[in-house]
């Protein structure tokens, strides 16, 4: 059975959010209906977003490291948000494994929300029902758009391209080919949910400095520097 999903290179993101925005645009303006904002330039800003980036950063000063890890729905193969839901709203599609909201059943129970172990599930309090991720399904099928721009909004507009989008059981297909090469892997696998949506695991790359970077006159970069790249 054919099963699209999203694949993330967790090496190439750079946290700029253009991702979530772009989702955030397309799905304001098309099929799917807007996505509610409440007081969004006020002191508490809360709103609807099918694309998240989280930002963490680890390691203790000045051995740090950051790293984004962009979160929607991973349109999983055994997805507990679907059996729970007790309209029939919460579905999986048999044609592409991707997992919908019908809104006109959906009577925001939230029971679905509880279910995501991933925190995907994002509540419309303007319009009462449960939205998420649609893998852009209103792009990814319009035989109007050109072939290249069948995809979800978030791929085509990341700057860093580290987003891909295919089925991922076509061993032809990108999605497919880039899990195979690149160790992909799913969030919490022994959640038993088995999530569509893979990332690419984040890698130690080999940097070179020049000399002249040494010079500069921040003495807590200088020893970063010599550490990581001279030995020191
Ligand atoms: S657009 Fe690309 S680089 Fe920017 S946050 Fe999204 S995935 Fe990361
Ligand atoms: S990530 Fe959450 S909302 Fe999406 S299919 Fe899996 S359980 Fe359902
Ligand atoms: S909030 Fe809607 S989609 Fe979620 S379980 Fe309830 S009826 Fe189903």
């Amino acid at each position: 059975m054919p099963q699209y999903a999203l694949v993330i290179d967790l090496n190439t993101c750079v946290g700029c959010h253009a991702c979530a925005t772009n989702c955030k645009e397309w799905n304001t303006q098309a099929s799917f209906g807007p996505l509610s904002d409440f007081d969004p330039y006020g002191r508490n800003p809360k709103g609807v977003w099918y694309n998240r980036i989280m930002t963490y950063e680890m390691g203790e000063f000045p051995d740090t490291q950051v790293f984004h890890l962009p979160k929607s729905c991973l349109h999983c193969q055994d997805a507990p948000c679907v059996p729970v839901c007790p309209t029939g709203a919460s579905y999986k599609r048999e044609q592409d494994g991707i997992v919908l909201v019908n809104y006109d059943d959906c009577i925001g129970c939230k029971l679905c929300s509880w279910a995501c172990p991933y925190g995907c599930r994002e509540f419309d309090e303007a319009d009462k029902v449960m939205k998420k991720c649609t893998l852009c399904i209103d792009r990814i099928y319009d035989e109007s758009l050109p072939p290249e721009h069948r995809k979800p909004a978030c791929v085509l507009t990341c700057p860093a391209k580290a987003r891909f989008f295919g089925d991922i059981e076509d061993p032809n297909s990108e999605a497919y080919r880039m899990i195979k090469e690149r160790n992909g892997f799913v969030l919490f696998p022994d959640m038993g949910t088995n999530p569509a949506n893979h990332y690419l695991p984040r890698t130690e790359t080999k940097v070179h400095v020049d000399e002249h970077l040494l010079e500069a006159e921040n003495p807590l970069f200088l020893e970063v520097v010599r550490r990581h790249y001279k030995g020191g």
